[in-house]
């Protein structure tokens, strides 16, 4: 299958999902991905912030780099001689291939100038409830992770997250842990943590109190609801001594998605708003053009909010129906009985329009292939989605994923 057919199935897909999701503008920004148009100013200086994640004692910048998008060597490296060290991946990022492409580049660099994260997520896993079960596959869960290490061509990383630890259960269950101890004895990991997209106050507070785990890497924006109750748990954490790394921190969303938004989007006011909690020790937010890079970097010039951006973000709060990010919060599956998985359909719907990554929201909807989806026989749908989504047109939509033959994927 060549490029240009592999990116017109993606874009016969995309393109033919809710309206208004997948503009022209959209298609332009898949097109541009990893060919990022403008250069960060030669031989600019950039301000860095730091603090200390806890009691790792290790000192970053308040910005650090996520990549789950990454494509672009030159926009990579450029944020790494701006001084960003600290790189988050993770093996279940294309499929591994991010952790290739960043193995790749961290070779020209002093491997100890680099803070390197990665994750694994342990198999299978029930999204839905939140909780590993003696089905998970520890075998497989190390061999994931060596596989981490190879393709990043390291001897170790300096933290290993178990992902998508949800409830107490997941973030102290003991085959992994035992297994994850292992990993740090052997010296293939500097740290341990978790990282939490569902359940999460519930999962920092499990992790502070663990002693076992130094990191924990959690959704942390201004649209999350129950973010009073977030913000404690994190204040909790950082008082028992844990490195606090924010993820999802401009809400979940690609710069330029969906029509609306392009105009609104204020993805530096996001940025300033979560890293204005010192509690937080840094921010991995992701970019795949020089302007973006450039933002991100200039958050630290200043991170108190102007009044535009103090503006944008009430507006933000309250408009939020055409954002992509779900709190994850389980309301649909509670007003409906016959409801799929919809946390995990809305993370992958994310996935595919948001980060325009069809291979990672394919992977996602693994979990609820077999499931039956009974939205397609509701006349209406009941479900009162604190975020305003059309439940019922996005499940129909991104189900279409659950047959969409892999030799399409990038
Ligand atoms: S009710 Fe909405 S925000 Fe909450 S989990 Fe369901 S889709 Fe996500
Ligand atoms: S469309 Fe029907 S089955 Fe689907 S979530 Fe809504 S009410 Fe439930």
């Amino acid at each position: 299958m060549t490029e240009t057919k592999t990116r017109m199935n993606r874009r016969n897909f995309l393109s033919r999902g809710l309206p208004g999701i997948a503009g022209t503008i959209a298609l332009a920004h898949l097109e541009s991905m990893g060919t990022a148009c403008k250069r960060v100013e030669e031989g600019k200086k950039h301000k860095m912030v730091y603090r200390t994640l806890g009691k790792t004692g290790i000192k970053l910048p308040i910005v650090s780099m996520g990549t789950m998008d990454a494509t672009s060597e030159a926009l990579t490296r450029t944020a790494l001689d701006a001084g960003i060290s600290h790189i988050a991946t993770a093996q279940y990022y294309a499929r591994g291939r991010v952790e290739e492409f960043i193995g790749k580049i961290i070779k020209n660099y002093k491997r100890e100038k680099i803070i390197l994260a990665t994750g694994v997520i342990p198999q299978p896993i029930d999204y839905r409830s939140g909780v590993f079960s003696k089905d998970t596959d520890i075998a497989k869960f190390e061999k994931d992770f060596e596989g981490s290490l190879k393709r990043l061509d390291v001897d170790y990383v300096d933290f290993f997250y178990l992902a998508f630890a949800a409830k107490k259960e997941s973030v102290m269950f003991e085959p992994l842990m035992k297994s994850m101890e292992k990993m740090k004895k052997s010296g293939k990991t500097r740290f341990l943590g978790v990282s939490s997209h569902s359940f999460v106050s519930e999962a920092v507070r499990a992790a502070a109190d663990s002693g076992f785990y130094d990191v924990v890497m959690l959704a942390y924006n201004f649209q999350i609801k129950d973010i009073e109750e977030r913000k404690q748990a994190v204040a909790y954490a950082a008082k028992k001594g844990m490195g606090i790394v924010a993820m999802k921190t401009i809400t979940g969303e690609s710069w330029m998605v969906h029509d609306k938004q392009v105009a609104a989007s204020n993805p530096k006011a996001a940025l300033k708003w979560v890293l204005q909690n010192d509690n937080i020790h840094t921010a991995v937010p992701g970019f795949t053009t020089f302007d973006q890079l450039e933002t991100n970097l200039s958050v630290m010039e200043d991170l108190t909010l102007t009044p535009e951006e103090k503006q944008y973000l009430e507006l933000a709060r309250i408009n939020h129906k055409d954002s992509l990010f779900c709190q994850g919060c389980g309301t649909c599956l509670k007003q409906c009985p016959s409801a799929p998985d919809i946390p995990t359909l809305m993370r992958c719907y994310m996935y595919a329009y948001g980060y325009r990554d069809l291979a990672a929201a394919v992977r996602n909807i693994e979990s609820v292939k077999d499931d039956p989806i009974a939205c397609a026989d509701c006349s209406s749908c009941v479900v009162k989605c604190p975020m305003g989504f059309d439940i019922k047109g996005k499940v129909l939509d991104i189900i279409r994923l659950r047959n969409f033959p892999p030799e399409f994927i990038a």
